[in-house]
């Protein structure tokens, strides 16, 4: 992995199509011309592209210097009781590295499971096994050079993927980084990540599990989500005022730190324009 910071957004926001794109094939030299170098794909919803526009997408990401990654499918779930339904999930992340390849990227980032009727440890416990048989399949295809999964942090108390839990699991395997999605850390602590601290005590965490260049080089998602009383709602944009977090405080820690990690925008559609945003606070900061 390269030693560079890159920021960009999930998918393609509205400005993308007012200035007259209509493909995600336009999608990477669109970005560079905003300056970004990053691009997440999603197949939260199922794989409705097609091989040969992906391989477009990953030539043109390629000529851009944009670095694609994928989102798998948000129906994984690791710990379903079902074996059946368990071999599905694995089937979805094999798919979202197959097109992954394709599209010239380096991390696939899975939401790993929910708890369903089980207790914490329960699920905990198996996902764990789920991941440690799933890793055995991909390895029969794939050699991971180069090639990533990344668990996400995620936003509601029921799904597995507190910071703790994220980081825990990706000691189990090399080619596991974490995806911090600081929104959803944010829903989780109800509204407290707030401070420089705050952050340094995650990333710390991470750095002493999982060492430097897992850390270093994490996936990160960002965005301001609304949240309740049992985690996120609904994603915002940076106009919002009332829900964080905000990026100013990361910015400084990912400098102080060197890090150089993929920075995702989730913005509700205005992804790009946020990342944009997000570009220019940590370029400006003076550490
Ligand atoms: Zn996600």
């Amino acid at each position: 992995m390269e030693n560079k910071i890159r920021f960009g957004p999930a998918g393609n926001e509205e400005l993308f199509y007012l200035e007259g794109n209509k493909s995600s094939k336009q999608a990477p030299a669109w970005l560079r011309s905003k300056g970004l170098s990053a691009y997440e794909y999603s197949f939260g919803r199922g794989f409705t592209l097609k091989t040969e526009t992906a391989n477009e997408i990953g030539l043109e990401a390629e000529k851009n210097d944009i670095l694609v990654s994928v989102h798998a499918p948000y129906y994984i779930n690791l710990a379903n009781e079902s074996d059946e339904m368990a071999e599905k999930s694995f089937n979805y992340i094999i798919k979202s590295l197959e097109f992954l390849k394709l599209l010239k990227g380096q991390k696939a980032v899975v939401h790993l499971a929910s708890q369903g009727k089980l207790n914490r440890l329960q699920a905990l416990e198996l996902t764990k096994k789920r991941l440690f048989t799933c890793l055995e399949k991909i390895y029969d295809i794939y050699d991971m050079t180069n090639l990533y999964i990344c668990p996400e942090t995620m936003g509601k108390y029921l799904q597995i993927g507190s910071y703790n839990e994220i980081i825990d699991l990706c000691t189990i395997d090399r080619c596991l980084i974490p995806t911090f999605d600081f929104g959803h850390i944010n829903c989780i602590l109800q509204g407290k990540l707030k401070t420089s601290d705050d952050y340094r005590k995650i990333l710390d965490l991470a750095f002493e599990k999982l060492g430097d260049f897992k850390t270093k080089n994490c996936h990160i998602h960002f965005s301001k989500i609304q949240f309740g009383e049992k985690g996120e709602l609904r994603h915002l944009n940076f106009d919002d005022l009332e829900y964080g977090p905000e990026f100013l405080p990361l910015a400084s820690v990912l400098k102080e730190y060197k890090m150089t990690p993929t920075i995702i925008c989730e913005s509700a559609s205005k992804m790009a324009k946020d990342a944009i945003m997000m570009k220019e606070i940590y370029s400006t900061l003076n550490i």
